[in-house]
């Protein structure tokens, strides 16, 4: 089959034919039409993240937001059959025994397998996924659209949920991307008032497109002032993957607020405890989701709630795509076909 491949981390991607995988008894094979990039596949192939570069598997097919058709199931196989459409997230397979995963953190599990990054992913033609993780797809949502939520979707799903957001609330969203696009569709749908902050117009024209209520430019406006004018953000996430988005954002969350850590820079970011204290302010991080979260966002889009910006290119323009990302030059969600 068709791949594009990490043969060494900081080089292109190259276009090789390599064995097709082999499903085992409790796998499915799945015929790839759809894989969204994100820019966590730009960190592993830059090897940006030390935790990552000491497990990436080399060679690597890189992608973790991969949605297509079930073509083969293993003969310990119930829930899923031929010709399901079902996608695979980043939590490539959990334990379902640890201690993480029995208190219902299994995007925590202490051995998960990771997609695209310990095992192969979904820039190629096919890719094999435990059954008991390939999650269906609603006939309503084409997989180009169903793609970019496997991993986008479901992190800033799961991220807000975590904030416990109350309706009439205001929520900040830092860099209006993949993620940050989709985490104002959510916000909005859950009853919240909207703010986007990016240093790119363009992006800051599509939030107002999704809903934003205000939008800010951080190159041309003192943010925290205008926030503060307002009463500050109850939740402010920050899907940049910048730290200088943190360093904002942190003063624009309300006494009591939330500033969610779901952008991830490479660098450290470090916040003052005096105001932290004086202001009781909760920074919660959120890793990806679970199975239950994922569900749940497929039946927000679904429902129509939730439409991911999307522009698709084949899989040959993979390094020609993740090299935009470097320039920061993709709005919403680029999804590769196969
Ligand atoms: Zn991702
Ligand atoms: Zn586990």
């Amino acid at each position: 089959m068709k791949a594009a491949v990490l043969q060494e981390l900081k080089k292109p991607l190259t276009f090789a034919e390599i064995e097709r995988p082999r499903p085992g008894d409790d796998d499915v094979l799945i015929q790839v039409e759809a894989c969204g990039v994100c820019h966590s596949d730009l960190s592993i192939a830059d090897g940006d993240w030390k935790q990552f570069a000491a497990i990436t598997k080399t060679p690597l097919v890189l992608g973790h937001e991969v949605a297509g058709r079930v073509v083969e199931a293993g003969s310990a196989v119930r829930d899923l059959k031929i010709g399901d459409r079902v996608g695979v997230p980043w939590i490539y397979w959990s334990c379902g025994e640890c201690e993480f995963c029995r208190e219902g953190y299994e995007n925590l599990c202490s051995k998960q397998k990771i997609t695209g990054l310990t095992v192969d992913g979904g820039y190629a033609e096919f890719v094999k996924a435990p059954a008991s993780h390939a999650t269906k797809i609603p006939d309503a949502v084409s997989s180009v659209q169903a793609a970019p939520l496997f991993c986008a979707g479901v992190t800033v799903y799961r991220a807000i949920k975590q904030a416990k957001p109350q309706r009439g609330q205001r929520l900040a969203v830092f860099g209006i991307g993949g993620l940050g696009h989709l985490a104002i569709q959510v916000a909005v749908h859950l009853g919240l008032e909207v703010t986007a902050v990016d240093v790119a117009d363009d992006k800051l024209v599509l939030a107002k497109a999704l809903g934003a209520t205000n939008t800010f430019n951080s190159t041309t406006t003192n943010v925290v002032k205008e926030l503060r004018r307002r009463g500050s953000a109850h939740i402010v996430l920050v899907a940049s993957g910048s730290k200088a988005a943190y360093d904002t954002a942190f003063y624009c969350v309300r006494p009591t607020g939330t500033l969610l850590a779901v952008g991830l820079p490479s660098a450290e970011i470090s916040f003052p405890a005096i105001i932290m204290a004086a202001g009781e302010v909760n920074i919660k991080a959120s890793a990806v989701g679970t199975r239950e979260d994922l569900r749940e966002v497929l039946a927000m889009a679904a429902a129509g709630k939730l439409t991911c910006q999307v522009a698709t290119r084949p899989l040959a323009d993979a390094n020609t795509v993740l090299d935009e990302m470097r320039g920061g030059k993709v709005s919403g969600r680029i999804v590769l076909t196969m």
